[in-house]
């Protein structure tokens, strides 16, 4: 069963870009077959993974407003470690996509038919909350929320949280926010202990409302610390595993990468497909 996982927050900066690219670095490290889907126009995830958008070839643009397979745009980029990647063209899918009846699924039903199979697919979203998020949302299991630690981390968050539970009541009942994952966090400061403390509060209160998406949702333990090596990985297009494996940041998204293996959501695995015990 694969993990379908959209990386989201429509805030900028959050660390997105290079949880998505980090953690699939860390579960492909550790031979977990593994796809990212860059649906951000700005490309950075392509980048990140070490490909130029537009010279290796279509991107995601041709996915969702083509009819490409994800076959035709998928490139290998380390061992177990794939890439769909993505072109500033994306930036008009959104306009060009409006008179597409069911253009919210087009990235749910390329997966479908997509025979290679992954254990997980990784998506990194643009800071919107536009079409080609739907389009994660819509084709993911999981959300997972990145979240820098300050004091307007929390704004914005209900926001999201509502369009999250829309998709999940009208297109995708399977969707569940499984957790928000800490970024650029300053270890032993009281701001980093109070948001951790307002955001399980703020999980905690909206837990109450039945069969929300977000009922399993936690702060993850494993903290992705503020590290000077995971913002210089991305212009050597390389992950952090490549680039500085005995780093800060490397071991955070390491046991980032162990946390999530031990949490799959539960109510993701049809009974048809759970592991045998
Ligand atoms: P988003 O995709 O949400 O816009 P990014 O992942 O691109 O966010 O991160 C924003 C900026 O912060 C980038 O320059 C990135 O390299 C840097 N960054 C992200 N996480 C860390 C971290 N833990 N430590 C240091 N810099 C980070
Ligand atoms: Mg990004």
């Amino acid at each position: 069963m694969t993990r379908r996982i959209a990386v989201l927050n429509q805030k900028g900066g959050v660390g997105k870009t290079t949880t998505t690219v980090n953690l699939a670095a860390a579960l492909a490290r550790e031979g977990h077959r593994t796809l990212v889907l860059d649906l951000d126009p700005q490309a950075h995830a392509t980048l990140h993974l070490g490909l130029m958008p537009g010279r290796s070839g279509p991107s995601l643009y041709e996915v969702l407003t083509q009819g490409l397979p994800l076959a035709d745009v998928r490139r290998q980029v380390a061992d177990d470690l794939f890439v769909c990647g993505s072109h500033i063209d994306l930036a008009a899918a959104e306009v060009e996509l409006i008179g597409t009846v069911g253009r919210e699924v087009i990235l749910r039903d390329q997966l479908a038919a997509d025979e290679e199979s992954y254990e997980f697919v990784l998506m990194d979203c643009p800071p919107s909350l536009g079409i080609l998020t739907l389009n994660a949302l819509c084709a993911a299991r999981e959300v997972f929320i990145p979240l820098q630690a300050h004091f307007l981390a929390l704004h914005g968050l209900s926001k999201l949280l509502e369009t999250i539970h829309l998709v999940s009541k009208r297109v995708n009942r399977d969707l569940r926010v499984s957790g928000v994952v800490l970024c650029l966090y300053e270890s032993g400061t009281r701001l980093g202990a109070e948001v951790v403390e307002d955001l399980e509060k703020f999980f905690e209160a909206r837990k109450r409302a039945p069969s929300s998406p977000w009922s399993e949702a936690e702060v993850f333990r494993s903290r992705i610390r503020r590290n000077i090596r995971l913002a210089e990985c991305p212009s050597f297009g390389q992950s952090i595993f490549q680039y500085a494996p005995s780093s800060r940041g490397a071991s955070d998204y390491a046991s980032l990468a162990g946390e999530i293996q031990g949490r799959a959501p539960s109510g993701t695995w049809a009974a048809a497909d759970r592991p045998a015990a």
